[in-house]
């Protein structure tokens, strides 16, 4: 049996005294969060430098790190990859003539407070402001950690009202913040209502606390989730330094409460913007039962572009993992759309060419194939019940051009269209 590393707290003067059973309890973990720099100089050091721009970063994107991801930071190592998504860095104050504080336009899709229905059949809803850890790359400073709320009751209520009303949703994507701020009866509160609601097939939580405080998954929350299923998990691994004895048992036990777990890494530079690193992770996380769902390219918010890499960093990591390791170990890498456009799946070319008969294909290990057409190449649909269904029918976007109900899509603007 492989063996996991453990947080050696026990070796930091701070929290040498503390007992196990606080150290394992989320709520010790949660009052106990590093908030303020002469609690962080206790765990690591820093120069004289690091803390006058410490402390000048910290008015625009507090700072918060668990005991036990803090106790994961190498103590001197200023580039380590733990403490790069800890500890605020300087280059948080630049803005690149590119950012912007809502990229993806959460707000501006949001027909109820914190809810995001962008795609046809499944909404984003972001129960919470508050996370247990502020990660230095976060997409939703605008919102995350500003201020200490939950949302209150009547505007989740707002929320739970909209996805009543539109039988078109079937996928229910609560987030935050980290929706596992909440008490576990703050949860079931949402979960109740969601359930309830006929319409709603899957729901799934996002939450990074298996990775900075793994003591959050406790038998008594799986025990809470598994009454709503089918639920799924996404959590936000990003290096294979996060993938902990600690972590490994947190994701064990969403997995034998049946929870399915994914994994959403984001391309940062520094961090993880190498093909072997990558790899190394994905392996890891199929060790500990999660499975790779997508690469993030980082977002365009404002006071990240110092983790930015080139989207060809991500075509390059793709390359690396397809074919030459497990498929269920390769993740969809994507660029979600500033302006709101959504996610789009970036990844090398393996298509060579086509004819009518032939298609030709190139492998990961540049072998190149042909593929032959059959002759009749014509679906003989003779319209089953499903395609009476309009549930499965697209509601808009390119679908719709193949299905024959549109033949062309247009830009909003079409200065030709104007022309009178
Ligand atoms: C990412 C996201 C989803 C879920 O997307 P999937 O590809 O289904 O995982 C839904 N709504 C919004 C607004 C999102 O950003
Ligand atoms: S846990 Fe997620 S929402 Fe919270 S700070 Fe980290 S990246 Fe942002």
């Amino acid at each position: 049996m492989r063996e996991y590393s453990k947080s050696n707290y026990r070796d930091i003067p701070l929290f040498k005294d503390v007992n196990d059973s606080d150290w394992n309890a989320w709520k010790w973990q949660f009052k106990n969060t590093i908030r303020d720099i002469p609690t962080l100089k206790k765990i690591i050091t820093l120069s004289e430098k690091e803390e006058t721009n410490l402390e000048k970063s910290l008015g625009k994107f507090r700072m918060a790190i668990t005991p036990y991801y803090a106790s994961l930071m190498d103590r001197e190592y200023r580039r380590d990859v733990i403490r790069l998504q800890a500890v605020p860095r300087i280059q948080e104050l630049d803005t690149a003539p590119d950012d912007r504080d809502d990229p993806l336009h959460e707000d501006v899709d949001s027909p109820a407070p914190g809810l995001t229905h962008r795609y046809p059949d499944r909404v984003l809803f972001l129960v919470t402001h508050i996370c247990s850890m502020y990660c230095r790359h976060c997409t939703r400073r605008r919102v995350v950690g500003d201020h200490d709320v939950h949302l209150p009751k009547d505007q989740l209520q707002l929320g739970i009202e909209y996805i009543k009303r539109h039988r078109e949703i079937r996928d229910v994507l609560i987030s935050g913040g980290d929706p596992l701020t909440l008490s576990d009866d703050q949860l079931a509160y949402v979960l109740d209502h969601i359930r309830e609601i006929e319409h709603v097939e899957i729901i799934r939580l996002g939450s990074r606390m298996p990775v900075v405080m793994p003591q959050r998954i406790t038998d008594d929350l799986v025990n809470m989730l598994r009454k709503y299923h089918p639920i799924y998990l996404n959590t936000h691994f990003n290096h294979p330094a996060e993938v902990t004895h600690e972590a490994k048992e947190a994701c064990a036990r969403l997995a034998d409460a049946g929870i399915p777990v994914g994994n959403q890494t984001v391309l940062l530079r520094d961090v993880n913007d190498c093909p072997n690193i990558m790899k190394k992770l994905m392996h890891e996380l199929l060790m500990i039962r999660v499975k790779p769902y997508y690469i993030y390219q980082c977002d365009l918010s404002v006071g990240i572009s110092h983790f930015r890499t080139s989207i060809a960093k991500g075509m390059e990591i793709m390359e690396n993992l397809r074919g030459h390791t497990t498929g269920m170990a390769v993740p969809t890498f994507v660029v979600d759309a500033p302006g709101g456009g959504g996610k789009i799946p970036v990844m090398p070319s393996y298509m060579i060419s086509q004819s009518d008969r032939r298609f030709v294909l190139r492998n990961y290990e540049g072998v190149i194939t042909t593929y032959t057409q059959p002759k009749n190449v014509f679906s003989t649909c003779g319209r089953c019940k499903i395609c009476d269904d309009e549930r499965y029918k697209p509601l808009d976007g390119v679908a719709k051009l193949l299905n024959g109900e549109k033949m062309c899509l247009e830009p909003q603007e079409l200065v030709r269209r104007k022309r009178i």
